[in-house]
């Protein structure tokens, strides 16, 4: 990681706590510090009843953050919003107002004990006050309000996110996310996502469309009953599949030996945690379904490792299962 990128990231942490120490409760602060990770890389594969549940559960707690957030005074959402927001001030190029440095007076400060914020407070880098930078947003309709609000929390916990990541490649993309989510605050606009990426979809047919097309060819001929079990099977296949944690480029890197196949891996992989992994626990991103905007490359990549998975999960489904219930095979 280069050094640059290790200066903005001690720089966003300092932002952070800014943003939590403008809160009048310290334990909102730390719930938006610890509880939102759904997105950690490293989790057990969401197939798994754990998995998915605690999956689940950070889904819960992130909506339920917004929806604390979004109850918020309006002068507290403002206070909040002061964070990422220009100071208005002509000629100044301030994109944040920071808090004053700490009085070395008080002793022993605890962040519960901080007082809020108040719109006359100076801000640290350029000195305007704190209401200079919000004045753009006054007249703006709560909807709006909310939905910078929204974009905010997903930027905090996109920034978590990535200060827990160990994966190189898994970090430089929850950074990119980070500064296209800041900047979108910034200007009040929507995130669009342009560049060598591409726009989804990345291959047709999708997943899902050959698929549901092999199992209309292939058990055509079966009983109505048993089409049917054929046909729900591949739906449960195609749902694990749209909440699959991909193993990362540099796990892959270990399996696979010719080198186009990892870089086709790397840049699907890129691609999945922007437009489809990220975007389910951040919903100011455009979220779409991996099943719907992946096709052949990604299946045939993962399809041996995904199908192993599901099937010991079902074997050991199986064995914890009374022995009169189970199904022979
Ligand atoms: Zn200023
Ligand atoms: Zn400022």
């Amino acid at each position: 990681m280069s050094s640059q990128i290790n200066d903005e990231i001690t720089d966003i942490a300092m932002t952070s706590t800014e943003a939590d120490s403008s809160q009048t409760h310290g334990h909102e602060a730390t719930s938006s510090v610890n509880a939102d990770d759904a997105s950690s890389s490293n989790a057990a594969t969401p197939a798994g009843n754990e998995g998915q549940a605690s999956r689940q559960s950070n889904l819960q707690r992130i909506q339920q953050r917004k929806q604390q957030v979004y109850n918020w005074p309006h002068n507290k959402k403002l206070l909040k919003l002061a964070i990422y927001s220009e100071c208005q001030t002509p000629e100044c190029s301030c994109n944040g107002w920071k808090t004053p440095a700490p009085q070395p007076t008080v002793k022993n400060p605890r962040a519960d004990n901080q007082p809020l914020a108040s719109f006359n407070d100076p801000c640290r880098n350029c000195n305007h006050v704190l209401e200079k930078h919000v004045t753009q947003l006054q007249g703006l309709p709560v909807a709006e309000v909310n939905r910078l609000l929204g974009a905010v929390v997903d930027v905090e916990n996109i920034f978590m996110s990535m200060h827990r990541e160990d994966d190189h490649d898994t970090k430089r993309v929850y950074y990119y996310l980070f500064k296209i989510l800041r900047k979108c605050i910034l200007t009040r606009s929507h995130p669009r996502i342009e560049g060598p990426l591409g726009q989804p979809p990345f291959e047709r047919p999708s997943i899902a469309k050959a698929i549901t097309n092999f199992v209309l060819f292939k058990f055509n001929s079966l009983p109505q009953r048993e089409w049917q079990t054929m046909y729900d099977l591949a739906k449960m296949f195609l749902h694990c599949f749209n909440h699959w944690n991909f193993e990362t480029p540099s796990v892959r890197k270990l399996q696979v030996s010719n080198p186009e196949d990892i870089s086709a891996y790397q840049i699907n992989y890129t691609r999945w945690l922007v437009f489809c992994h990220v975007p389910a626990f951040c919903d100011s991103l455009p979220h779409y379904d991996t099943s719907l905007v992946f096709g052949r490359t990604l299946l045939r990549a993962v399809f041996k490792s995904v199908c192993r998975q599901l099937m010991d999960k079902c074997h050991s489904e199986r064995d914890r299962m009374p022995p009169e219930k189970r199904v022979s095979g």
